[in-house]
């Protein structure tokens, strides 16, 4: 079987309601996902960043959980990440928050995810950046207009990227003029080749071009922040080769990897005065979060095998 079909199906399975009510319950798939997350309990999370903060390594949380249909669920979720936000303060880490606008209710009204949104960077420290996830293709318009808005109120939100998608380029040029803070990733849904990249060679082509208008754009300070969210060891290394070329410092070339993932290249990052930050993702609502991970290398598979036999 291909590897671009064996991941149409786990993206597919990642949508399977029947699926997520059943697969959560089996201990090997539990102890596969504690790789990719410490816990499902927000201690978990700060237990993580603790750690994490002690290899010079930042931290960005992310409660899991997304289309969400009852305002009342979309509300204490708001709640829930202002929670967060006085727990970072007291304990003096330096992490930040990433949001998905399906769990703020964006479903139910964008203008209601957005007060949600507002009370939110409201009360998040200037210093620090309150990011929103990019989901599926057909969020991207309304999540760059519900970022556009907050952008005009508070310098300090940031949005991701996704380097498969072609309109990203045109999606790019035009948040640059705001002064913005971007997370550039490859994209991690399942989209027709009418709106994205099919070839995994060309998403990567795109992406190094994308990172380097961004780092051109954080050298003559027409960005805030300038991160990329991946794992792609190869990427990295061109793109702090370039970084280098154009003099840009080492605090200034930021990337941003999933918990469990490349740990000894976020220690590296870190050592060499880059800024390393990892995203600790928590909270009981995990399957389809967890099976997008299992797309992106289906050698995970493996790994939940042998947990089978080890159960
Ligand atoms: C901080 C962060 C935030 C993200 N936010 C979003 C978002 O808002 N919206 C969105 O669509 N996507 C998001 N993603 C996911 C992203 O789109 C990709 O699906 C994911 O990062 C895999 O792509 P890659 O860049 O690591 O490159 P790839 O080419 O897929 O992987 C490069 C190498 O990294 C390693 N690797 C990659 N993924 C895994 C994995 N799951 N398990 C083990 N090893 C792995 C492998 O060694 C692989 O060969 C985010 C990713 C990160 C790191």
């Amino acid at each position: 079987m291909s590897l671009s079909l064996m991941r149409s199906m786990l993206l597919a399975a990642s949508q399977n309601r029947w699926l997520r009510d059943h697969a959560t319950h089996y201990r090997f798939v539990r102890s596969t996902v504690s790789r990719f997350m410490p816990g499902e309990t927000f201690d978990d999370a700060m237990q993580a960043a603790q750690h994490l903060r002690g290899k010079q390594i930042g931290t960005v949380f992310t409660h899991l959980g997304e289309n969400i249909k009852d305002p009342t669920e979309a509300q204490q979720i708001a709640y829930h990440y202002l929670e967060v936000l006085s727990r970072i303060q007291q304990s003096g880490l330096r992490a930040e928050i990433s949001i998905k606008l399906t769990q703020l209710g964006l479903d139910l009204s964008p203008d209601l995810c957005f007060s949600h949104l507002k009370n939110i960077i409201e009360r998040a420290p200037k210093d620090s950046v309150v990011w929103l996830d990019m989901e599926a293709s057909n969020y991207v318009d309304a999540t760059l207009e519900l970022h556009r808005r907050a952008l005009k109120l508070f310098p300090n939100v940031g949005v991701c990227l996704q380097a498969y998608l072609f309109r990203t380029r045109g999606d790019l040029a035009k948040l640059l003029p705001l002064r913005p803070s971007i997370r550039l990733v490859k994209g991690a849904y399942n989209e027709p080749p009418e709106i994205a990249f099919p070839r995994k060679q060309d998403v990567d082509d795109n992406y190094f071009a994308l990172a380097k208008e961004m780092l051109i754009a954080k050298k003559g300070n027409r960005c805030v922040r300038a991160a990329f969210g991946t794992h792609d060891l190869a990427l990295i290394r061109r793109l702090s080769d370039f970084a280098s070329a154009e003099k840009i410092g080492k605090p200034d070339f930021e990337v941003q990897m999933l918990y469990g993932i490349q740990r000894a290249e976020q220690e590296r990052l870190a050592n060499e005065g880059c800024t390393s930050i990892v995203l600790v993702a928590y909270g009981s609502y995990w399957y389809p979060w967890f099976v997008r991970r299992l797309a992106e290398r289906p050698a995970n598979l493996w790994f939940m095998v042998r947990n089978v036999f080890a159960a």
